[in-house]
């Protein structure tokens, strides 16, 4: 059975980072780690976080076709590696990118099957209010954040599901419980019921 590949994109500072985490921590899903050539904030760990890039070594990526897809957000670049992904696919894991709009965007061009999670706040404010307490960026970034969110919201529309993070908890067995029954969506209860149906001729 294959694994159902899954993009879960919300606005910076949304909590989409800490869903994912708990996903990847208390069920077996793959998360896809990107490339970039932001710098690494405190803590960060090189191939667990982020494969931290040159500019020159991202466009060489680029160049040899080893991303499934890249976006330039902030001034930086991000990408998906594609072997990865591709191999748990087929070895019937889940995966999850936690990417930006414009790459699940090409994604879903790549690969039409791919369900589409939008992560928002309950509302601008509350994202803004994140934003501040995270403490990571300085106000200037922020700003950019928040109006970057400003165009995001056009995308929605064209998102598969959109999830509200008000409670942690709630969201993420919210999402887990969707991912499971994409399995259902994506076809695969075809293979499951000429399992059965064998297994019971066999009995
Ligand atoms: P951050 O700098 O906060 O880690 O990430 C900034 C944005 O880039 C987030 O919206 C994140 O989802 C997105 N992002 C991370 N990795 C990738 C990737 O491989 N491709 C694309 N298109 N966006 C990514």
């Amino acid at each position: 059975m294959k694994g159902v590949l899954v993009i879960i994109s919300g606005f910076s500072g949304a909590g989409k980072g800490t869903i994912v985490k708990e996903l990847v921590q208390r069920y077996p899903y793959s998360l896809s780690v990107s490339a970039t050539t932001r710098a690494p904030r405190q803590g960060e760990i090189e191939g667990k976080d982020y494969f931290f890039k040159t500019k020159e070594e991202f466009e060489q990526m680029i160049r040899e076709d080893r991303l499934i897809e890249y976006a330039q957000y902030v001034d930086n670049y991000y990408g998906t590696p594609r072997d990865y992904v591709l191999k748990q696919l087929e070895a019937g894991t889940d995966v999850i990118l936690e990417i930006e709009m414009q790459g699940a965007m090409r994604v879903k061009e790549k690969f039409p099957d791919v369900s589409l999670i939008f992560i928002t706040p309950p509302s601008a404010a509350e994202l803004q209010r994140r934003l501040r307490k995270r403490g990571t960026e300085p106000e200037e970034v922020i700003s950019q954040r928040l109006s970057r969110a400003r165009e995001e919201c056009a995308y929605m529309p064209r998102y598969d599901y959109i999830i509200v993070n008000d409670e942690l908890e709630d969201c993420v067995e919210q999402v887990h419980n969707l991912i499971r029954s994409l399995h259902w969506e994506s076809g695969q209860q075809g293979e499951l019921i000429e399992k059965i149906t064998k297994d019971f001729k066999n009995l």
